[in-house]
């Protein structure tokens, strides 16, 4: 491949373009942050959706706002739920050129409305937000890039689809056949535009992440009259739990997390229903699937005890996405195009998950946190670095550039996936 650390006549052009769209970028994205986009605040995900797909319309693609399924939800009565989340929206342009990539956002926040609202200047080039970094910002940088991209003379040899979702916080269960589908109609490299750390790190391998309510049935009864008879299903929760947490340790890279225990009621009543809901993390395939097994082992376990029955629900929603020889060779080149505008980026592991674990399993190589610079996501105190809209932007420009004119061998990479 070609010097990625070197700038052509494009690339400078590219930059400055995108200085020029400094402001631009900075105000929708605190524009974007005003409205409250929780992941169960259906009325603010529609309200914000249109908005985007016409921030969007300043590019050459067609735009959809298309409605999602219902997906499912254990509740606390351990039912099954129905929730109806808002639109994913898909941008789509030149299917027909030579070189393909997916890019990927996220729209939700993990802020229900009223609980994190105001945007506040901390000086230090940070301000204070909801979604700022994750990812309203980023989404911004994306478009930013696109928009340079899109000026200049490289545009026709390069197509996207673009899915941003309104559901990815809490595991885009709605939204993730969308992805997928856009990954495999073509595409040879994904950009997803999660926030980089503040110093400018951004997440190289990353774990699978996977999520299970295990709900256990026993049998009620009055716990003075005729305690022999119930059968108790938090007792049965419980002793799952310990053998949950006993697993940590036992198998390279995965971790068990038990988030909850949910049942029971008066405490003259035994307990006949008991949900477990508990996390799990592993970093490549073969642990995911020896975790999944683990699980099972441990309902047989508890179906094993006298009068309790039961049954697991969900699983690795996020498969493992893990340093092959594709992410490298892209991360390298990631690498080198930051070089030409004075980065020096490095690529560190993670337990944490995100849309790039959809697009790898799906069989596309992808780089995942070209968003802002930011910190403290997740948290009231979350923040951006205002200098990052530019020098993030550009990163993207550049790889833009280099994948459209084929210094950068995107189908290369693409076929190293096996
Ligand atoms: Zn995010």
């Amino acid at each position: 491949m070609a010097d990625l650390s070197i700038k052509t006549r494009d690339d400078d052009e590219i930059c400055e373009h995108i200085e020029a769209l400094e402001s631009n970028m900075q105000v929708r994205t605190f524009d974007w942050a005003k409205e409250n986009t929780g992941s169960w605040n259906r009325a603010g995900l529609d309200k914000l959706a249109p908005r985007l797909g016409d921030a969007f319309s300043a590019l050459d693609a067609k735009i959809e706002l298309i409605k999602t399924d219902p997906f499912e939800k254990i509740s606390n009565k351990g039912t099954v739920e129905a929730f109806e989340t808002g639109a994913v929206i898909r941008i789509s342009a030149r299917p027909d050129a030579t070189s393909q990539i997916i890019m990927s956002g996220h729209y939700d926040t993990v802020f229900p409305p009223e609980t994190f609202t105001d945007i506040q200047a901390l000086g230090d080039d940070k301000f204070n937000g909801p979604g700022l970094a994750d990812m309203k910002g980023g989404i911004s940088v994306m478009l930013g890039a696109l928009q340079a991209f899109e000026a200049g003379p490289l545009k026709d040899k390069l197509g996207y689809q673009i899915i941003i979702t309104p559901d990815e916080e809490t595991g885009n269960f709605a939204s993730a056949p969308f992805l997928t589908k856009a990954a495999q109609s073509g595409a040879m490299i994904g950009m997803t535009y999660e926030p980089c750390m503040d110093t400018g790190a951004m997440s190289g391998g990353r774990k699978g992440s996977a999520v299970f309510d295990v709900i256990l049935h026993g049998r009620s009864a009055h716990a003075g009259r005729a305690k022999e008879d119930g059968r108790s299903a938090l007792e049965a929760a419980a002793s799952m739990v310990v053998a949950l947490e006993n697993l940590n340790g036992k198998h390279d890279g995965v971790t068990f997390n038990v988030g909850s225990i949910d049942g029971g009621s008066a405490v003259n009543i035994v307990p006949d229903m008991a949900i477990v809901r508990f996390g799990a993390r592993a970093p490549d395939a073969a642990s995911a699937a020896w975790a999944t097994a683990q699980v099972d082992e441990l309902l047989k376990v508890a179906q094993a005890r006298d009068g309790i029955s039961g049954h697991v629900h969900g699983g690795f929603y996020r498969p493992p996405k893990p340093r092959n020889d594709a992410q490298q060779t892209l991360f390298d080149a990631v690498a080198d195009t930051g070089r030409a505008i004075g980065l020096e980026l490095e690529f560190v592991d993670t337990g944490g998950v995100c849309e790039g674990n959809n697009i790898f399993a799906a069989g596309v190589p992808n780089v995942d946190t070209l968003g802002v610079m930011g910190g403290r996501i997740h948290s009231d105190e979350e923040y951006v670095i205002m200098s990052s809209f530019v020098e993030r932007a550009q990163l993207s420009g550049l790889l833009l550039n280099r994948i459209a004119d084929g210094r950068l061998d995107a189908a290369k990479i693409k076929a190293m996936m096996g």
